[in-house]
């Protein structure tokens, strides 16, 4: 059985980064297709190791201005706009950014000259020369990972966290190799950047969830799974992987790997790892169980959190970090922006909850579950053929008054407007007014849309930074 490293945690992280060795890349000359923020992390990531490298950007030039700036001092040939026969000329692979189509011309022309297509995430875990803790499932993957980039960072190792919100994994594993310190690549990763990885080696693995997502980009689950389970697709037995004893597709996960499995459970006690019993939250390890904290301690709002906050507390002690250690960063965590994020509370003692990342019916779901108290409802947006009918029992039972905002005013009206009080407001300042008039001590008002932002704001980000500056203009801050 595994024995966690106890005591000498920070000798057992460097032994770690000493075992990890960069791997020959077999390429001098790469096409790197995209200039965004993966393709530009690729692009220097090779630079800084001396391979020669073509960027190709379908976009126009003058997109990208201060990019063309640094290319001159990084030496690489650029092309932007419509893409030359020739582009390809004297490449001996291609890196391509995530959402680049393998149906796309260019790709092709490479799949016709033999060239390997290599990932963003594939190409950077050559020069991966620190621990990697990667973090993956449907849903969770962004506040466990920042969560548990936190908890290492706290411990005094240096975390570089990369995914979803922040840097590529390229770039992070480029700061990395400048650095002699203790050193642990903390990354996200989406089932699409799992299903090109050969070489991606992560020390500790966790799949947090697996639910029906992105059908329109799988033929079906089995493929969608599949795609999860590479995450442990290198490991060895001197790895581990992390998986929720609660679903019943991710332990599937554990025939299949190498690594040491530990488990965490909201409902039942684990073999190794961490579970939550009596509303108190156990870890378990080498058979012994210790009591870490009440589930109620916890600050970031909702049962789905206590799941990505067991996973985060078991990976963390797989790296060796101490309890008191993530207790404290636990206890402090105010959460991810944009997810139940917490905004401000009112004289009144009225609290406001940016979730703007709340895109669809599913996690307005999981927002309204995490509050007992009466909720005061912002939603609406751009509608994603929603089928907002499935949450009416939950919006009867938890929200007090709705406030409709965007293009899907009518749809949504038409299936929640006869069960509860409900109000129309042509801007979010308005929608923040009106929730402001009709909340009372004690109640919650969410911002979760169940929709995109698309037909009001740039993206979920602005709409978010939008509530909260109305909330911070409403009560006078
Ligand atoms: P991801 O990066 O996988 O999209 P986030 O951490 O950004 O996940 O959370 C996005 C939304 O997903 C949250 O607002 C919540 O609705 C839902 N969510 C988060 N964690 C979980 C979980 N463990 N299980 C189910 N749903 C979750």
């Amino acid at each position: 059985m595994y024995q966690f490293p106890f005591g000498f945690q920070f000798p057992f992280l460097q032994e770690l980064q000493q075992m990890t060795k960069i791997r020959p890349f077999p390429y001098s000359r790469v096409c790197v297709f995209g200039a965004a923020r993966s393709g530009v992390g690729a692009m220097h990531l090779l630079r800084h190791h001396n391979i020669e490298v073509t960027l190709v950007d379908e976009r126009p030039a003058m997109e990208f201005r201060s990019l063309i700036r640094r290319l001159r001092r990084s030496y690489v040939t650029a092309h932007f706009g419509p893409i030359k026969e020739d582009v390809l000329r004297g490449c001996q692979a291609i890196v391509l950014s995530p959402g680049i189509s393998l149906t796309h011309p260019l790709v092709q022309q490479a799949m016709d000259r033999d060239l390997p297509i290599i990932s963003e995430v594939e190409l950077a875990s050559y020069f991966a020369c620190a621990p990697i803790v990667a973090i993956t499932g449907t849903n969770g993957k962004t506040t466990t990972t920042t969560l548990t980039g936190q908890m290492v960072t706290d411990a005094g190792i240096n975390a570089v966290v990369s995914g979803n919100i922040g840097r590529a994994f390229s770039d992070a594993v480029l700061s990395s190799q400048d650095e002699s310190r203790r050193t642990v690549l903390v990354t996200e990763v989406s089932s699409f950047q799992l299903e090109s990885i050969e070489e991606f080696h992560p020390h500790v693995a966790v799949i947090l969830n697996i639910t029906r997502d992105h059908m329109d980009r799988y033929a079906n689950m089995r493929d969608y799974i599949e795609a999860k389970y590479r995450v442990t697709l290198n490991q060895t037995g001197d790895d581990f992987l992390v998986l929720n004893a609660d679903d019943p597709l991710t332990m599937k996960c554990a025939e299949e790997s190498s690594a040491q499995i530990l488990t965490f459970s909201m409902t039942k006690e684990v073999e190794e790892g961490a579970f939550v019993a009596d509303g108190r939250i156990y870890l378990k390890e080498d058979g012994k169980v210790t009591p870490f904290c009440n589930v109620e301690d916890i600050p970031i709002p909702g049962a789905h959190n206590v799941q990505n906050t067991l996973a985060a507390l078991v990976m963390c002690r797989a790296l060796g970090i101490n309890a008191d250690s993530l207790r404290k960063t636990l206890l402090k965590f105010k959460g991810v922006e944009h997810r139940i994020e917490f905004v401000e509370r009112s004289k009144t003692g009225v609290v406001y909850y940016n979730d703007s990342k709340a895109t669809n019916v599913d996690s307005l779901e999981k927002a309204l579950l995490s509050f007992k108290k009466p909720v005061i409802l912002i939603a609406g947006g751009k509608d994603k053929q929603s089928a907002y009918d499935r949450l009416n029992s939950l919006i009867k039972e938890r929200v007090k008054t709705l406030i409709l905002l965007g293009e899907a005013k009518p749809l949504i009206k038409k299936a929640w407007g006869s069960l509860v009080e409900t109000k129309e407001a042509a801007t979010m300042e308005e929608a923040v007014k009106i929730a402001a008039g009709a909340s009372r001590t004690g109640d919650v008002v969410l911002l979760s849309p169940a929709c995109s932002s698309f037909d009001m704001y740039k993206d979920y980000e602005d709409r978010g930074r939008t509530f909260k500056r109305c909330v911070r203009n409403q009560l006078g801050l």
